[in-house]
């Protein structure tokens, strides 16, 4: 069997946690530098992300107007990050919001004999799989978060409860009362 062909979920989990936490981050940062777009970051005619704005307008103090004719979303013409449309798109991945299927809780039981509930963020479905798992304490603060990627009859996690992505997303959809709403609803089923 030719490892190209058939790898193991615990060969794939970790460059697919990588990906999918790299998305997440570059979504994130989106959503949090959208606020500040829709002036746009042109500075004479070249697009840049709000990290190299001050440079770029230090550089270019000039008479001339900011180009508005550019399309969106863009990259930095300096550091080719991310420059969010208004909502917090970017160019390949949409915004924060569209990203990833669903957000829930998984009750303790659900699956087999699996003792501990978690909130669930799930990226893809099918085969694979990928999803986030984090597991809350009584004030739904996080405790522990994994990254699993499941195909059929096998899957694999890695401990991520450090990444700083992971957490902000976490506290995202926390401090959004998706966690303790899809709690509730969990506990009613
Ligand atoms: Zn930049």
């Amino acid at each position: 069997m030719s490892t190209k062909e058939h790898q193991t979920c615990a060969e794939l989990v970790q460059h697919s946690f990588e990906s999918r936490t790299d998305d997440l981050h570059r979504l994130f940062k989106a959503q949090c530098d959208a606020s500040g777009a829709e002036d746009g970051y042109a500075v004479g005619g070249n697009a840049v992300c709000s990290d190299c704005i001050d440079d770029a307008l230090a550089e270019k103090q000039r008479t001339e107007p900011p180009d508005q004719n550019l399309s969106r979303p863009f990259t930095c013409t300096s550091c080719n990050a991310d420059i969010p449309d208004e909502d917090g798109g970017i160019e390949d991945l949409g915004n924060l919001y569209e990203y990833g299927l669903s957000f829930d809780y998984v009750a303790p039981g659900t699956f087999g004999d699996q003792p501990e509930g978690y909130a669930r963020f799930q990226i893809s479905w099918g085969g694979p799989s990928e999803e986030y798992r984090f597991y809350v304490g009584p004030g739904f603060e996080l405790q522990r978060a994994e990254f699993w990627y499941l195909d059929w009859f096998d899957g694999a996690p890695i401990t991520c409860t450090q990444n700083e992505t992971v957490r902000e997303v976490y506290e995202w959809f926390r401090q959004a009362g998706a966690v303790e709403t899809e709690y509730q609803k969990a506990c009613k089923e």
